[in-house]
């Protein structure tokens, strides 16, 4: 590792909000009534806002923050198409034709954000660029391609087995014993996407509080009291869309909601050629360890982006990008002496049974625990959510129909993610 790991402009903070920095809005008071508030400024609270405000409901989304200052705006910017449990998992749970229409939905969330970001006209370099996943041993690889050879026909992935011979025409690294590209797969710069949602609420007529926690929810007969350090709002219908923030306001989605921490590092500006020869042809990756990493290289391709579960709750970003480092490194050799510009973390919301949730619990609604693959299932159950308090029939999705489950003794301290780690770190060199 070299000595000088860190730029001399080195940020603690998402790369993405050189660009897109978070949004400033002067404080105003806070409306005494809405239809619906929503509580959570990510891609949930916004696509729900742009929903419920274009279905006729006066809106109000309440953050803590600054808007999408949760995991909505310091993402990959990753869009896959799968959802986390395979077909066989769900099948043996809920029957071969439930774990279809369930695994269709995350199809389904993609093509719904393509079309809706092109409606739209959001600028945020959406492209479908394809994903190259790694097999991390010999053994992975022949599973990886005896799946594919056995995935259900309706899922339509289009996938495809790369051999290590191959692999170079995908990626710049002999890290990997071939892989398989699942090309329907899409980037996006996340904070752009995020922008683009928080106009539109703003313009559908919604409005916005930021830097607002909501610190008490009271049911009252037709609905609910919001308190917050600026005021009270009188809601009919109330949307938690926290996710991996999710504290101790309601403490029934709490025991459902496992944080994880995420971490991310921005390389310096690297050469073109170099840039070229490490992600040919623009493909985001990630591989086949249980230890999850993500990479890509920025929309103007200059820069490595690399990110993964280096650590579970450390805040600082600066204190875990040398392991994220190592990481990288390990994949890229050529990038040993490279240095990182940006790293920054969140929390993602993960659940029991690894698929997102949403429904409606005694007039509280939700939507969360998109268990890292938020970009597309957020923004998509973010507008279904709202459907369904507007009534809407087709605000129901397959995914609202599993159980929302919580482990005993879990109250939203994952106390048991210490030994977990260790055991996929053990289960990751053995190739398991
Ligand atoms: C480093 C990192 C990389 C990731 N990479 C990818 C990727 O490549 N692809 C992908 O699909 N997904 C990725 N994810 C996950 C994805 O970003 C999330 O699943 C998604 O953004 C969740 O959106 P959300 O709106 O539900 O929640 P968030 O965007 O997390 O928003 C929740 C908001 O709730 C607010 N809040 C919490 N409590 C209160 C309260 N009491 N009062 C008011 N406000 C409150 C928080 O301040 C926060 O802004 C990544 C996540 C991280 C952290």
């Amino acid at each position: 590792m070299p000595h000088d790991l860190f730029t001399e402009d080195f940020k603690e903070q998402p790369f993405w909000w050189d660009r897109t920095p978070r949004p400033e809005f002067e404080p105003g008071s806070l409306p005494s009534r809405a239809d619906l508030a929503i509580i959570g400024s990510g891609y949930t609270g916004l696509s729900a806002a742009i929903e419920a405000t274009r279905g006729g409901l006066d809106t109000l989304v309440l953050d803590a923050e600054a808007a999408g200052w949760g995991c909505s705006a310091r993402n990959g910017g990753q869009i896959s198409t799968s959802l986390k449990p395979s077909f066989g998992d769900l099948a043996r749970r809920y029957g071969a034709g439930r774990a279809l229409s369930i695994l269709m939905e995350g199809h389904r969330a993609l093509d719904w954000l393509a079309s809706f970001v092109e409606a739209e006209g959001i600028d945020c370099d959406f492209q479908r660029c394809g994903r190259f996943l790694g097999a991390h041993t010999l053994a992975w690889f022949d599973r990886l391609r005896r799946d594919l050879e056995n995935e259900h026909r309706e899922l339509r992935t289009d996938s495809f087995p790369v051999t290590r011979d191959e692999q170079h025409g995908e990626i710049g690294s002999d890290y990997y014993y071939g892989g398989i590209v699942s090309p329907h797969h899409a980037s996006v710069d996340p904070a752009r996407l995020h922008m683009g949602l928080l106009d539109l609420a703003i313009r559908s007529g919604g409005k916005i509080a930021t830097n607002c926690a909501v610190s008490g929810l009271e049911r009252l007969s037709d609905g609910f009291r919001v308190s917050t350090a600026q005021g009270d709002v009188t809601a009919k219908r109330v949307i938690l869309a926290t996710s991996g923030y999710s504290g101790r306001l309601s403490p029934w989605h709490r025991r459902r909601i496992i944080p994880i921490g995420s971490y991310m590092l921005a390389t310096q500006p690297l050469p073109d050629r170099l840039i070229g020869e490490l992600n040919p042809k623009g493909r985001v990756n990630s591989d086949t360890r249980k230890l999850v990493v993500y990479y890509r290289t920025c929309p103007r391709r200059q820069r490595v982006l690399f990110g993964g579960r280096v650590s579970i709750k450390e805040p600082s970003a600066r204190a875990t990008a040398p392991a994220l480092h190592d990481e990288m490194v390990r994949i890229y050799p050529q990038l040993a002496d490279v240095r990182i510009s940006h790293a920054w973390m969140g929390f993602v919301g993960y659940t029991f049974d690894k698929l997102p949730h949403l429904g409606e619990r005694d007039g509280l609604y939700h939507s969360m625990g998109y268990c890292g693959s938020g970009v597309s299932l957020a923004c998509y159950c973010g507008m279904r959510i709202a459907q369904q308090v507007l009534g809407l029939p087709e605000g129901r999705t397959p995914l609202d129909t599993t159980r929302f489950e919580t482990r005993p003794y879990y109250f939203g301290k994952p106390w048991f993610l210490a030994p977990s780690v260790r055991y996929y770190r053990w289960a990751d060199r053995r190739g398991r």
